[in-house]
């Protein structure tokens, strides 16, 4: 069914398909994503790590999200100048067509991308480090604190996924792909500039689900690619043209 948009535009929202995307992500140096400070844990720490009731460290949907957004954000040059959230509301932004916007009825459709907490898969204790601020001048380490950190080498489980309403959608896949592959380069949580939060990003799966799987009952689709189902997302952009052919473009 086609609506007219606010604008006079005809927009489709009628769900096709979802992608979705599963897939690990690995700690390369010790990650920090800040906890709540008013559960101070026996022999814990002043900066504790966000984690589930269990206790096991996650990753907040939110802050993967937060972070691809922001990533898109830079590598598009539409940072808002004043440090806040972008949001154009234009039906042909990827940033707001993808992560949404404030007011969304202004972008056609719902946000695209849903992402999950991502949970910990591995058998990992979190370890405490502590952090200095060196004297200029003594050459001292003053004022240490304590930090608490998911030490390198845990894998959190994470699940994405991508709603595909019109032809366009399609293509703005890539930015999702992309900025995985970006966030490689860059950092999760906090202290990244020192070396905190490099994470890779591997064994990349995407189901496809059409609106029939769903009132048919059925699974979906798992893709392959080259022979292999699982992907990192450096190959899912080199070879974007054969994931839109695979996955029903
Ligand atoms: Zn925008």
């Amino acid at each position: 069914m086609t609506q007219t948009g606010v604008e006079g535009t005809s927009v489709d929202l009628k769900l096709i398909k979802n992608i979705v995307m599963v897939g690990k992500i690995k700690t390369l140096t010790g990650l920090h994503i800040g906890g709540n400070k008013g559960e101070l844990k026996i022999g814990g720490t002043d900066n504790p790590v966000i984690t589930d009731p269990q206790g096991r460290p996650y990753i907040p949907g939110s802050t993967l999200k937060g972070k691809l957004r922001s990533l898109l954000e830079f590598s598009l040059n539409r940072v808002d100048p004043s440090g806040g959230v972008h949001s154009c509301g234009d039906e042909d932004c990827p940033i707001c067509v993808i992560f949404g916007s404030p007011g969304e009825d202004r972008v056609r459709g719902p946000t695209r991308l849903i992402v999950r907490d991502a949970t910990l898969v591995n058998d990992v204790d979190t370890e405490i480090k502590m952090e200095n601020v060196i004297n200029r001048l003594k050459g001292s380490a003053e004022h240490p604190r304590a930090m608490e950190r998911v030490p390198p080498g845990a894998e959190f489980a994470f699940e994405m996924v991508y709603g595909i309403y019109n032809q366009r959608d399609y293509e703005m896949l890539r930015y999702v792909f992309s900025m995985l592959s970006c966030l490689e380069d860059s950092y999760l949580g906090g202290s990244g500039s020192r070396g905190y939060g490099k994470v890779k990003v591997e064994d990349v799966s995407l189901i496809v689900k059409t609106v029939e799987d769903y009132y048919n009952g059925r699974e979906g689709e798992k893709i392959v690619l080259n022979g292999k189902e699982k992907h990192t997302p450096l190959e899912l952009v080199e070879n974007f043209e054969s994931v839109l052919k695979e996955i029903g473009k």
